[in-house]
């Protein structure tokens, strides 16, 4: 069994037929599927899909860039969703220096707000990063809270080391199908108990199922890379990557 940590049911072409791609999704395994929202209107929206299907969770919060233009209240619109007993973690939240469309300033502080919220409902933090290690690493060591993954991971082995250090995982997407040797390194880095997979459907689908959209059934090709990398059968990741899973987002399943 497979859980997809991290996929946007929410997001087209997914979510003009969310009740088939749950049904190939659990067809080759890929029983449980963390739907992440990366605004407040898909964050409620996937807390609907979570009521929904039984094999849907949900992890709610604002993307850093999706900063820009969010309404007043967001605070209390998000920690009022975190009551609900679907969802399971903060996310997506993060820092994204690749895209400008908002000012570093505004992320810094938005990410700030959200670790506080994650760290005072003591939620699990499902962090995206994109070309900001530094600042990650200084905003992250001043709030001392480190429960939650590095989704996606794209940065170094070395950073990956310093953030497992902290304690927190790293997970792995589509982009491990490519084979570059810096994701080699990364995957190495991590030991099977720290790792999760996720699709980040529909994006990065994995290099076997390209020009499709990316979707939860193409996760055993991702354990299929992970497993070659780290010299172990794709069952055994397969089930530790799941109990991992079920442990940071402690799923009731
Ligand atoms: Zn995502």
């Amino acid at each position: 069994m497979f859980v997809d940590t991290h996929c946007h049911l929410t997001h087209p072409p997914l979510s003009s037929d969310v009740a088939t791609i749950i049904k190939r999704a659990e067809a080759v395994g890929v029983n449980f599927i963390i739907c992440v929202g990366t605004d407040l209107e898909s964050s409620q929206t996937a807390i609907v899909l979570a009521e929904r299907f039984e094999q849907v969770y949900a992890a709610v919060g604002i993307h850093p860039n999706d900063a820009a233009g969010i309404v007043e209240s967001w605070q209390s619109v998000l920690t009022n969703m975190l009551t609900h007993p679907k969802v399971i973690a903060v996310g997506e939240i993060g820092l994204d220096y690749y895209w400008k469309n908002t000012p570093r300033e505004v992320q810094l502080d938005l990410f700030r707000q959200q670790i506080q919220i994650a760290q005072e409902s003591q939620l699990p933090m499902i962090i995206h990063n994109r070309q900001a290690d530094n600042d990650l690493q200084v905003i992250l060591d001043e709030s001392g809270y480190y429960h939650g993954v590095l989704h996606c991971f794209s940065s170094t082995a070395e950073f990956a080391s310093a953030m497992l250090g902290r304690g927190l995982f790293i997970s792995f997407t589509g982009s491990v199908t490519y084979r570059s040797k810096r994701t080699q390194a990364a995957v190495q880095t991590v030991l099977l108990n720290r790792l999760l997979l996720e699709t980040d459907a529909p994006f990065l689908t994995p290099i076997e199922r390209k020009p499709q959209a990316n979707e939860p059934a193409f996760l055993p090709l991702i354990a299929e890379v992970i497993a070659e990398w780290q010299n172990l059968d794709v069952q055994t990741v397969a089930d530790q990557t799941t109990q991992n899973a079920i442990a940071l987002f402690r799923l009731p399943i």
